[in-house]
């Protein structure tokens, strides 16, 4: 505008010192507007500067996030090739049978410990093996050490009864009137005791062999 200088400094655009102010504003309008563009574009600027450096980042990591895939798959592919060479198949069958073997020896070592103890009981236990026949069947049957000794009897029967596997089937004296055949047994009168020896035949006079 002409005459600008004669304007008071205090109203002209303390930016370009020609124009103006607006309104209460220290700039002119153009400046204001032209400074509005300038900060719209490095605005812009910075924000496609931020878009560029995720999309960047994402960029990166998808890359990363690949890398690491195809790594896996490499590393499948090489073990798969692996196991399916002859030294994979060996070292592979050898430590499925140590992995196998640890976990079970243990356990195996200390049951066939325990059933070898437990035999050692009824060996010592047993004088004689009897084998019967009897109408074409036959039957086993043991004397013990001490055939009186109804505890020692019954911890020897659930013995082989384990190692045996097999049903135990206890048979109680049918001689006994106490009907207690486990305590307190006592030696049967002298003419039950014959009788006994008669009805028993044999066996009980093989058993005193
Ligand atoms: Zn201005």
């Amino acid at each position: 505008m002409i005459g600008g200088a004669s304007k008071p400094a205090a109203a002209m655009c303390t930016l370009c010192r020609e124009r103006p102010r607006v309104g209460a504003l220290s700039r002119c309008a153009i400046c204001v507007r032209a400074a509005a563009e300038v900060d719209r574009q490095s605005r812009s600027t910075a924000e496609s500067r931020v878009a560029t450096r995720k999309s960047a980042q994402e960029a990166a990591e998808a890359r990363a996030a690949g890398e690491h895939q195809a790594a896996l798959e490499r590393l499948g592919q090489m073990y798969m090739e692996f196991a399916a060479s002859p030294e994979g198949v060996r070292f592979l069958k050898a430590q499925h049978a140590e992995l196998i073997g640890l976990r079970n020896d243990g356990e195996y070592v200390k049951a066939a410990l325990a059933r070898d103890k437990e035999r050692e009981v009824a060996a010592n236990e047993t004088t004689t093996v009897h084998h019967w026949v009897e109408w074409g069947r036959n039957f086993l049957s043991l004397t013990l050490q001490n055939d009186r000794n109804h505890a020692k009897a019954h911890e020897v029967s659930a013995i082989l009864r384990r190692l045996l596997e097999a049903e135990l089937r206890y048979h109680p004296d049918p001689h006994d009137t106490t009907k207690s055949a486990d305590y307190a047994q006592k030696r049967p009168p002298k003419h039950t005791f014959g009788r006994e020896v008669r009805s028993l035949g044999n066996e009980r006079v093989k058993r005193r062999k």
